[in-house]
């Protein structure tokens, strides 16, 4: 870690990791002896590219690719694609290290990795989109495969992002293969791929509750993030008979009282995925709701302050510090589960441990997604579709699992209800025994 000291939220990831996982290499010395934290916080393979593209006036910009192949102990790479203006190597790192250990939950054989580009797709036309994703295809095409690394999509990146992406892919390499996650469904995709990252958040937030003899029903929830995974969150917290108070983007949140119901997250989904318009217009559509501009000279996020039992930060990486967390707290939340990948910061997650508030950390929470890419790549290869209910059947058997095996490992170790430990230690153990195995490679 010495050699990139400036990689801060990589570091925060590896850090977050360590201090959970001290008592399996103090009981398992073979894991320092074989050197498995070393090897595992250097990337497998790391790439970087150019991504020179024309705009619609004709202008020539050059963006920034990447991916990282974490890990492959346990199957082929397997991550995101992320276009966002803020990418750099280490929310890349970051990302790639958490999907090593996310993926090792799902029990699928996926290893991990992450990519994307510094590329701000907001205000983009579809042309100048399709345009750079053939520009990053042309490059990334020679890394990937369906039996080496299968990117999918995140932040910036979705339904659209992975057509121009996949028909780039099959147009240089000639074939028509699994190589992404996220397809549509007439090209390979599967249903309850989109739901599934959000659904699966609820399924364990859910399973969270009933651990301590709880439902969802009737709880009133804070939701962060207004795209694909907040989308799902909040489908199913209404579909399983809670409240979401809350949904936000990078310009402000929204506060509706009465609740966002099922007619009112269509109104949501229309403006996001097909205007891609702001939250904003959910208050002129619905006046009776709250509209508060982001404001980031404030240091804390008002959307953390509304009384709630639950809180779901769905949005983007360490949005929810320490004083958010003082007041979710002071607002009634006594669970908080992550949608996003590392939304609160290590001051924040200690606060809530602290507090005995339960926490559900993302590694876990959010692994139906890559698990029903996982389950996508098995129907490409065998060139069939499951139904919706055998696949949102198989991600709530998943989620299940996970949320017991999370428990079980953190009992293993004395930490009984310590989600984060458990899903640490978990996902940790079973990757590096298979490297172990595999020797010094
Ligand atoms: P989307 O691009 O669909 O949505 C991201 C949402 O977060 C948007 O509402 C966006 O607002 C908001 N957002 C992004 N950056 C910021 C920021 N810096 N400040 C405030 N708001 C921000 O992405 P996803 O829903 O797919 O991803 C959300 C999170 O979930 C990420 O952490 C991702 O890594 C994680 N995740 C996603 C999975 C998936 O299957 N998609 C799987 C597992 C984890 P705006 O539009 O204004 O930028």
């Amino acid at each position: 870690l010495r050699r990139d000291p400036e990689q801060r939220e990589f570091h925060q990831a590896v850090g977050e990791l360590l201090a959970t996982i001290r008592p399996v290499l103090d009981r398992h010395p073979e894991y320092r002896r074989h050197a498995v934290v070393e090897r595992l916080v250097e990337p497998e393979r790391m790439i970087m590219f150019r991504v020179p593209w024309m705009d619609d006036q004709g202008a020539i910009h050059v963006n920034r690719g990447y991916r990282v192949e974490m890990n492959s102990a346990i199957g082929p790479y397997k991550g995101g694609l992320r276009f966002h203006p803020s990418v750099n190597l280490s929310i890349i790192k970051f990302l790639a290290f958490e999907q090593v250990f996310k993926n090792s939950l799902t029990t699928l054989a996926m290893g991990g990795a992450k990519g994307g580009a510094d590329f701000d797709p907001k205000g983009r036309s579809d042309a100048e989109i399709m345009r750079f994703c053939q520009a990053f295809m042309a490059e990334l095409f020679r890394h990937i495969g369906e039996d080496t690394d299968v990117p999918a999509g995140d932040i910036g990146v979705g339904a659209r992002e992975i057509g121009y992406l996949f028909g780039m892919y099959k147009k240089l390499q000639n074939k028509f293969t699994g190589v992404l996650t996220g397809k549509g469904l007439a090209w390979g995709g599967s249903l309850i791929r989109p739901e599934a990252t959000g659904y699966g958040v609820v399924y364990f937030t859910a399973a969270m509750l009933a651990h301590r003899g709880e439902t969802l029903a009737g709880k009133r929830c804070l939701v962060s993030g207004s795209g694909n995974v907040a989308q799902f969150v909040a489908e199913k917290i209404v579909q399983m008979g809670g409240t979401v108070l809350s949904l936000s983007d990078s310009s402000g949140h929204i506060y509706d009282e009465e609740g966002i119901d099922a007619s009112k997250l269509e109104f949501i989904k229309t403006l996001k995925n097909i205007h891609r318009g702001r939250i904003g217009e959910y208050s002129e559509r619905y006046p009776h709701a709250l509209y508060v501009a982001a404001n980031p000279t404030l240091g804390w996020n008002p959307l953390w302050r509304y009384p709630a039992d639950c809180a779901l930060p769905a949005a983007t990486q360490n949005e929810l510090n320490l004083a958010d967390a003082q007041h979710l707290a002071a607002a009634g939340v006594r669970l908080v589960c992550e949608g996003a990948n590392m939304p609160s910061t290590p001051e924040a997650i200690a606060f809530f441990r602290d507090q005995g508030i339960l926490f559900g950390p993302a590694k876990a929470a959010n692994a139906g997604g890559v698990a029903v890419s996982g389950l996508e790549m098995a129907q490409d290869a065998m060139r069939i579709s499951w139904s919706r209910e055998e696949v949102e059947g198989r991600l709530r058997a998943i989620m299940h699992t996970i949320h017991r095996t999370c428990l079980e490992a953190a009992a293993a170790y004395g930490l009984e209800g310590d989600y984060l430990a458990g899903a640490n230690i978990a996902g940790f153990v079973k990757v590096a025994d298979a490297m172990l195995d595999q020797g010094l490679v």
